[in-house]
């Protein structure tokens, strides 16, 4: 049997957007040692736009987003709709798509295949680029296996996302950060909000095992995500935590708690009602 202070602390934990599907989650919250937090849309707003291009020589900045919004055309990434923002028209007609997790995108048009992503994209086709050494999220275009130039797409650090930190140190919790970006990026967004570690350059599938092994480190881990990526994570971690508002179906299925306000403050506030229910029940 559940003890009923554990439902008074769920009732009160959604009254503050923090939505536990279960008592044994409250509870669970308060044995946790580490809390892993996703990068993109997570401890930052998820909202990307395009602050530069730069046209790699003979070509032009409409050339390169024109290329770029067609390649990211069917792609809901926040990168893509930060792209086809900045581009305004109607993209390209495409015959083919795909999308390549971790890396970017790829897509057929009658001129030939055109590719957006990051440097580990432009490496894996063979296309010969001028790398950008930027503290933010640098976008490859190519077109036919030509290098037309790259875009700068930046996001923002969430406001409370250092808070966020401060608190769990303040119980003797310590953080990490697991990213797909660029280590430069990772680091730099790592620093700005004080976690412990970042694990950069993951692919979604290392995500999971860098899960696994911050586990066999420190003990108990909640994992916080928002993305399709994050699911199997979510489901790995002691304690899958989801954002309610702009996560993902998936994400918010795996989850355990969801936060409805997307606030990571919202994480050491669950732990905080979780130990007290259980000062309660003892
Ligand atoms: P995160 O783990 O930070 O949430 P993702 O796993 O969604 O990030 O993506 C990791 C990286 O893969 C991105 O930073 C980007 O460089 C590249 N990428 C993924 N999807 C796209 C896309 N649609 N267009 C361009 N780049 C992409
Ligand atoms: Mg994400």
């Amino acid at each position: 049997s559940v003890p009923l202070s554990y439902f008074s602390g769920i009732g009160g934990a959604s009254k503050k957007g923090i939505l536990i599907k279960g008592a044994n989650y409250l509870e669970a919250l308060t044995n946790v040692r580490e809390v892993v937090f996703d990068k993109t849309g997570t401890l930052t707003k998820g909202e990307f736009a395009v602050k530069e291009v730069h046209p790699a020589g003979g070509f032009t900045c409409e050339e390169v987003l024109e290329a770029a919004a067609c390649a990211e055309a069917d792609s809901s990434h926040p990168i893509a709709r930060s792209v086809l923002q900045a581009y305004g028209g109607e993209p390209c007609a495409r015959m083919g798509y795909e999308e390549i997790p971790g890396h970017g995108v790829k897509a057929e048009t009658e001129e030939g295949t055109v590719l957006a992503g990051n440097a580990k994209l432009m490496e894996r086709e063979g296309i010969a680029y001028e790398k950008m050494e930027q503290p933010g999220t640098v976008l490859y275009v190519a077109e036919d296996n030509k290098f037309l130039g790259s875009v700068l797409i930046a996001d923002q650090v969430k406001a409370d996302a250092q808070d966020a930190v401060k608190g769990l140190r303040g119980m003797g919790i310590g953080t990490a950060m697991l990213t797909g970006d660029a280590q430069n990026i990772g680091n730099a967004i790592a620093r700005q909000v004080g976690v412990d570690e970042a694990y950069c350059e993951l692919l979604p599938q290392d995500k999971v095992e860098a899960l696994e092994h911050i586990q066999a480190k420190n003990g108990s881990t909640a994992f916080v995500g928002d993305g399709i990526n994050d699911a199997p994570v979510l489901a790995r971690a002691d304690v899958g935590i989801a954002m309610g508002g702009a996560g993902s179906d998936a994400a918010i299925e795996a989850a355990d708690i969801v936060l409805m306000t997307d606030e990571p403050s919202s994480v050491p506030r669950a732990v905080r009602i979780s130990k007290k229910t259980r000062r309660i029940v003892w």
